[in-house]
């Protein structure tokens, strides 16, 4: 059996952790975040209470769902002490295919169809720009890109299938009805394992070589889907007002989510542009807001995003969260100053 949540820290999340950030990665799409893969928990609360709620229901309409609240609340709510959790088959056969898009637009319409020819299928979405590969070759000279030319925007596509089903099959199919309808100009289809590993890396190295470049300002994004090509066009326009950044927009186009991150002209560091930094988180978090998106897709509040939760989220939602808080925490135990500002701050 498969648990399916597939997150950069992988190696060394622990399942409260997981539960505790409402954890997305790379097969949302197919599976949900942490917190659809949750039926169940156990949990501490601040006074002490144990809370036993490791039922493994997927139906359980009994009052207020707690476990919904303690999922996504950084522990500022209870410590997660354990965790029923859903699996699922392994996938008979895997399949990985790059493809050549014309655009962010083109790259929507080709999920589309892949989620009607495929359907439950296409376990991960990943949209990449040209930059991703250019700071790769500038950090990491050593991997191997599976590209002559690189492209200016290209997805990655992972598909998982039932017993009777060839990958390899339905991804060329997929590709050639891609072509017909003028999505993509060009693609490769994994031919070995090794060989979707080597496509998985390029995809997983990108935050390595982002944070190599270190960037001035960056962005974890998410926006209903159709409203996701007109967001790279405006927000494009409006950094480059701004100055002459590079910009490394990438990240699980199936869920809406962007990782959209500023960086510094080649040849410059970011410590020259440091004063442009809010200007630019404004900027984007701005653009975000008025189309509808959200601030913060999968990494959370913490301390850092108390502010901009503060300035962008529902003032209904923030002062009921602040109740909850103060009924269920009044003393404040619970990683205190995280998701909301604590009173004296
Ligand atoms: C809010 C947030 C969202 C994130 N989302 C993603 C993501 O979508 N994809 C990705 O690749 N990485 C993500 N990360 C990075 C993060 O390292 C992973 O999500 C990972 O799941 C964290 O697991 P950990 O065990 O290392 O937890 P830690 O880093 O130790 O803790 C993370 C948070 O969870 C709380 N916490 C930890 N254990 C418990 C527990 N048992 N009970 C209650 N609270 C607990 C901590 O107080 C802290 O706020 C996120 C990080 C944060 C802070």
């Amino acid at each position: 059996r498969l648990f399916p949540l597939n997150i950069a820290a992988k190696g060394s999340a622990r399942i409260g952790g997981m539960l505790a950030t409402n954890a997305g990665g790379v097969n949302v799409l197919r599976y949900g975040t942490a917190r659809d893969l949750c039926l169940g928990l156990e949990v501490v609360l601040p006074d002490g209470q144990i809370w036993h709620g490791l039922k493994r229901l997927r139906k359980d309409n009994t009052g207020y769902d707690l476990r919904n609240l303690l999922i996504g609340a950084e522990g500022t709510l209870g410590v997660i002490t354990a965790a029923a959790l859903k699996l699922y088959p392994i996938p008979a056969g895997e399949g990985t295919a790059l493809m050549q898009v014309q655009g962010p637009q083109a790259a929507l319409e080709l999920l589309a169809l892949a989620s009607a020819t495929l359907g439950e299928g296409v376990s991960a979405f990943e949209l990449m720009h040209k930059a991703g590969l250019e700071f790769l070759t500038e950090t990491m000279p050593d991997l191997r890109l599976p590209f002559q030319n690189l492209p200016e925007w290209f997805v990655l596509i992972d598909i998982g299938l039932v017993r009777g089903l060839n990958p390899q099959a339905a991804l060329t199919e997929l590709f050639e009805a891609a072509l017909q309808a003028g999505l993509v100009s060009d693609g490769m289809i994994a031919q070995s394992e090794a060989q979707r590993q080597d496509f998985w890396q390029v995809r997983e190295s990108i935050p390595e070589a982002n944070r190599r470049i270190g960037s001035v300002s960056s962005h974890d994004i998410s926006l209903p889907l159709s409203a996701i090509p007109e967001f790279i066009v405006t927000a494009g326009k409006a950094i480059a007002a701004l100055g002459d950044f590079r910009i490394n927009c990438f990240g699980h186009l199936g869920d809406g989510n962007l990782h959209y991150n500023v960086f510094a002209p080649k040849g410059h560091s970011r410590e020259e542009y440091a004063d442009l930094c809010d200007r630019i988180k404004r900027t984007v978090h701005d653009l975000v807001q008025a189309a509808g998106g959200s601030f913060s897709a999968e990494h959370g509040i913490g301390r850092m995003k108390v502010g901009e939760l503060e300035r962008y989220g529902d003032a209904a939602k923030l002062s009921a969260m602040r109740a909850i808080k103060a009924a269920l925490d009044p003393k404040m135990i619970m990683n205190p100053g995280a998701v909301l500002r604590l009173p004296d701050q």
